[in-house]
């Protein structure tokens, strides 16, 4: 009898060099090997008469027949083909094996085999490299033909044939006694077999549904494992109460909401509410704010610092870069200070750092907007009470951790224009309070997007020349700083230089990539927002956030080299004044997935449908904070296939926290063991 927890070279037929194979796998243990479960399946139950079989050309079918001879034949270079003759009482057909000539004195005449695979033609028709079984008699031993066969994820010199005779020879041996981590309760619900029957199921179901139903339950368990551990991790901080209670009547906030020149969108409303509501709350507030470029997530910030304002409180607001830090400053003194808030600028670039971090101590500044500077070990606040971080995944979980302990129980809004899709962000973010603006400012024009095959390019120079002529500005991408060899693709410095000389010698062009220093960068970046630079060539180094409504072109070279979301931040550079805005995609996809990128790009502004598109089309691995979460080493679940499951499993979290905060209770224990893995990322 073998434990779960036991070497696979325990198994029978697996040497240290198979269980090294099987490393790639990531199978160690006989647990890992019986977690192992099939991608898919295939019915092969069916067995055809060989006279209809040989008429189903290009079908996979099953037969069965005896052995009536087996030959081995040489075919160029060290090749073989091994050409089996089976009958039934119907007729006979071949059965070939590509390369594997050796086959062919392993099948004796005389005997009896099972054969699966595609219907096709060698002197006459013939199954062409089938999976196949001999029949010794007993049926039940039966696992690659003649049954409903589970299909498994392979590695190198790992076959299909080898993992259902190891996992079934690992059913036989485990002690089948197992304690079952999904309590009964659960398991009645959804209808779920206990843990060994579901394994057993799972791996060699009688039926297909069966199979699918019983891997359905583990990767439930995983998923409500998952959001036991983020839920519980929150539960902690929803039971504080140590908060501050904001004032949200104040007089700062009153005059705020009267100097606002336009309403707020229905969406920004709503996202206000949650905020001033939570910061109302005695618990502290931990919300992410989701939002595309330009749908107004700073005007929502503006509500919360004005009610912090209003109770004597500080905010210190943190964005990843100098440039996107002192835009902040900009604004925020713009809208504030006639309402009679105080802002002040904190970045390692400016000077009199020490003069700016006296008055933040004195609480002579009621905002600070700045950079990583604000959470360095010399900054003090005199009493911090609202915490707002821009762009939040640019920073790591430590620094936004310090951020808050500048403060007591501060109160901390995130913000990103980088959606993620929903079943993500409960998972990654499942931590949080989650808040989504999906709606722009109205009047706002969409960004009209074209594609621009390579030969169209001539016009779009003209059209360039005509936007400045006019007093409009153009970005314009490329993904390299640099030619290089091995890549055909444009370099942002070449095509500077080509371009400045060429068809736009007459307008005021300037160059920005990452291999300037930050004083160079932030140089460039100012004389563009100035207006004094007509077309900026960049690499993907130009902010995010960046505002400059005069920017009314966008043209992303080489465009099918993006990803998605990448392509939809670079877009979202323009599009920010009243007039209408364009982005261009130059250059003809080579691949399938470019051609869906642009044509995704060309028919959606929505962040939020491209993040969807984007999961599809990459895997969740590729999103943010999703590797960080552990979210990628999922031994059953898929966060796409199994959204509607992952809802479920939130659900039945939340019921069963409510029951048993702690997870102390007999029957969760082996839940909480799993949701202990799944708090990382969720501080
Ligand atoms: P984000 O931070 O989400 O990128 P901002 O808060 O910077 O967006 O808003 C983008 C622009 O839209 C700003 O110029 C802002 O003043 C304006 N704006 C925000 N909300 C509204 C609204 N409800 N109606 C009209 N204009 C708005
Ligand atoms: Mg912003």
């Amino acid at each position: 009898m073998l434990s779960l927890d036991d070497s696979i070279a325990m198994l029978p037929g697996i040497g240290p060099k198979r269980s090294g194979l099987l490393a790639n796998l990531g199978v160690a243990t006989v647990r890992d090997l019986l977690f192992h479960l099939p991608r898919d399946y295939q019915d092969r139950r069916d067995v055809l008469p060989i006279a209809q079989a040989a008429q189903r050309e290009g079908d996979l079918v099953t037969v069965q027949g005896e052995i009536v001879s087996a030959r081995s034949i040489r075919l160029r270079r060290n090749m073989s083909l091994a050409v089996v003759s089976i009958r039934d009482d119907t007729g006979r057909m071949n059965v070939t094996f590509f390369g594997r000539g050796f086959l062919a004195k392993t099948f004796v005449p005389g005997a009896s085999g099972i054969f699966t695979g595609t219907v096709g033609n060698y002197q006459g028709p013939a199954l062409k490299n089938p999976e196949y079984e001999m029949l010794s008699g007993d049926e039940e031993d039966r696992l690659n033909t003649g049954r409903v066969v589970p299909i498994y994820r392979l590695t190198q010199k790992v076959t299909q044939r080898m993992l259902r005779r190891w996992i079934a020879a690992a059913l036989d041996a485990v002690d089948v006694s197992m304690e079952d981590p999904l309590p009964a309760l659960l398991r009645a619900r959804y209808e779920y077999p206990p843990v060994f029957e579901a394994l057993r199921e799972a791996h060699f179901p009688a039926e297909i549904e069966a199979g699918r139903h019983a891997r359905t339950r583990f990767a439930y368990e995983e998923l409500l494992g998952i959001q036991l551990g983020i839920l519980a991790a929150r539960q902690a901080h929803l039971h504080e109460e140590t908060g501050i209670r904001h004032a949200i009547d104040g007089p700062c906030l009153g005059r705020l909401r009267a100097a606002l020149p336009f309403t707020l969108t229905e969406a920004q409303q709503r996202v206000v509410n949650d905020v001033l509501e939570d910061m109302a709350s005695p618990r502290p507030m931990f919300r992410l704010l989701q939002g595309d470029v330009g749908c107004g997530k700073t005007v929502v910030a503006l509500h919360g610092i004005a009610a912090a304002r209003d109770g004597g409180y500080q905010t210190a607001l943190m964005a990843p870069t100098e440039v996107l830090a002192e835009q902040h400053f900009i604004t925020l003194r713009d809208w504030l200070e006639p309402v009679g808030i105080r802002v002040g600028l904190l970045t390692g670039a400016i000077r009199g750092a020490a003069s700016v971090r006296r008055e933040i101590a004195l609480g002579h500044v009621d905002v600070v907007v700045g950079t990583h500077a604000i959470i360095q070990e010399a900054t003090r606040f005199h009493r911090l009470g609202l915490a707002v971080v821009d762009e939040q995944h640019r920073f790591g979980v430590v620094q936004r951790g310090l951020l808050a302990e500048k403060g007591q129980s501060t109160d901390i809004l995130q913000m990103t224009a980088t959606p993620i899709p929903r079943t993500l962000a409960i998972t990654v973010y499942g931590g949080m309070d989650i808040s989504v603006i999906d709606q722009l400012p109205p009047g706002r024009q969409p960004i009209k997007t074209r594609h621009v095959p390579a030969e169209k390019v001539a016009d779009l120079y003209r059209y360039i020349a005509e936007q400045a002529a006019e007093g409009y500005q153009t970005y314009l991408i490329c993904p390299l700083v640099e030619e290089s060899d091995k890549k055909d693709l444009t370099a942002v410095t070449s095509h500077f230089e080509a371009l400045s000389e060429g068809p736009l010698a007459d307008l005021r062009t300037a160059l920005i990539h990452g291999r300037l220093g930050a004083d160079e960068k932030d140089a460039v970046m100012h004389r563009f927002k100035r207006g004094e630079v007509d077309v900026l060539f960049s690499t993907t180094v130009i902010e995010v956030g960046i505002d400059v409504p005069n920017a009314t072109t966008m043209v992303i070279e080489d465009a099918a080299q993006f990803g998605l979301t990448q392509l939809h931040q670079l877009r979202g550079r323009v599009g920010r004044g009243d007039r209408q805005s364009h982005c261009f995609l130059v250059g003809a996809p080579t691949t399938k997935e470019g051609k869906r990128r642009i044509e995704v790009l060309c028919k959606t502004n929505s962040g939020f449908e491209i993040a969807e598109e984007d999961l599809v089309l990459r895997g969740p691995g590729e999103f943010y904070g999703v590797r960080q979460a552990g979210l990628t080493d999922l031994r059953v679940a898929d966060l796409i296939r199994d959204a509607r499951l992952l809802d479920a499993a939130r659900r039945d979290a939340q019921a069963i926290l409510a029951e048993d905060p702690t997870l102390s209770a007999p029957e969760h224990r082996h839940l909480a063991q799993i949701a202990q893995q799944f708090t990382a990322g969720n501080a």
